[in-house]
């Protein structure tokens, strides 16, 4: 393989964008509205933002999406008993939050060609303990959702979407997030709009909404009570605090404001991504030719390589390589020029917890997912990254 000079480029996997409207937002926060706990003037403005231009019926600020999925389980009443259908490839948050409340996971492999869970091997899985299904819409591509919806409506069990990666996202003109019972969404740095850590629960299904402000509030129906609905509050059911507070959010709205530039970024590169290492388009349009160029280069050698084909909401980038020994490499040569690119998730069947705790899951064998967690690698992406030189 030919070896390149020591190249300057210094780029990270992720730099969390800033718009620049931010801290104005949170200055006015601080300075004018006299509220800086959760459920203020920016809370709402996000979530009705949420609520208009993807048809939720109601949207809650969560301080995470791991606390967004917790909330999830809540809802439904997970406990000791229930099976919780699950991808094993994917971020130990959409597994744990069940677990938190004693479900039993069930874990289901990947397609062959992407790494959204194979809704065909779900219907043998289904029990009379089955509670709900959990999906995940990695990189922001529709997990076959329509499929999965008619599934779970037949056997009359809740659909939670995993939407974290998943903003901006469409099936057939219609939002993800909007088809499960109930969604979460991540507004944690890495993902395409944040404010630092953040997250959202979104109750598509009006029957959960009442409970959700309950559980969202400490358990308290302090959410009725400031719209005056009640002459005190108090402990109504289980919850904790799930909020939100109005300095994240005031800073979640600088970049809302900026949605669409953001979205118009990341195409932008990741079409640049797409098209040069598929051949057909060799004049970038944002991404420096230098740069590409060293990613192909330091390839040689390495077998036949993949690439990811599905835009999704560009929220990633991914090469899958013919084994790992062989993506090791390849990691290595790019840090050899100042470029860091990282794996994803670890298959959840085999991890540690699952060993320990649910050792008949931990025997079952799912070789997309371990295919994904093994051979794939994510290039950078971010809003700034022809700027880095
Ligand atoms: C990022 C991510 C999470 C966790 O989000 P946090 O906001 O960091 O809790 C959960 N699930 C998936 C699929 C994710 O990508």
């Amino acid at each position: 393989m030919r070896s390149f000079p020591n190249s300057p480029l210094k780029i990270p996997f992720n730099k969390p964008y800033l718009t620049g409207k931010e801290f104005v937002n949170i200055q006015d926060a601080a300075e004018n509205l006299g509220k800086l706990s959760g459920n203020g003037f920016y809370s709402r403005q996000c979530q009705e933002f949420f609520q208009n231009r993807y048809g939720f019926h109601r949207c809650f600020l969560t301080t995470s999406c791991t606390d967004a999925l917790e909330m999830a389980a809540l809802l439904l009443e997970i406990q000791e008993g229930d099976e919780v259908i699950v991808p094993s490839f994917t971020f130990v948050s959409t597994a744990n939050a069940f677990a938190l409340r004693g479900a039993k996971l069930v874990f289901v492999d990947s397609q062959e060609d992407f790494p959204n869970l194979d809704v065909n091997t779900i219907e043998p899985l289904i029990t009379s303990k089955t509670k709900a299904i959990v999906l995940v819409h990695y990189a922001g591509v529709s997990c076959e959702i329509g499929q999965l919806k008619k599934l779970a409506d037949k056997y009359k069990i809740f659909l939670v979407e995993d939407a974290a990666q998943a903003i901006e996202s469409f099936e057939g003109g219609r939002a993800l997030g909007s088809f499960g019972q109930l969604a979460t969404f991540s507004f944690h740095e890495t993902k395409n709009i944040h404010c630092g850590e953040g997250g959202m629960l979104v109750v598509n299904d009006p029957n959960l909404e009442k409970r959700a402000e309950i559980i969202w509030e400490k358990g308290t129906d302090r959410t009725a009570f400031f719209r005056g609905e009640s002459d005190k509050y108090g402990w109504k059911d289980l919850g904790s605090s799930f909020l939100l507070s109005e300095l994240n959010a005031a800073f979640l709205w600088g970049q809302l404001e900026n949605l669409d530039a953001i979205q118009e970024r990341r195409k932008q590169i990741w079409e640049d991504y797409q098209g040069w290492f598929s051949g057909l388009k060799k004049e970038p349009s944002v991404l420096q030719k230098t740069y590409l160029e060293i990613l192909e280069q330091a390839l040689q050698g390495l077998g036949e390589i993949e690439f990811q084909t599905q835009p999704g909401n560009y929220h990633l980038f991914y090469l899958l390589f013919e084994n790992a020994n062989l993506r090791q490499q390849y990691i290595g040569r790019l840090r050899q020029n100042g470029i860091l690119a990282v794996f994803h998730y670890q298959s959840l069947h085999k991890s540690e917890f699952i060993q320990k705790h649910q050792p008949e899951q931990f025997v079952r064998t799912f070789p997309n997912s371990d295919r994904f967690s093994d051979f794939l690698l994510r290039l950078p992406l971010f809003y700034e990254l022809p700027d880095l030189t």
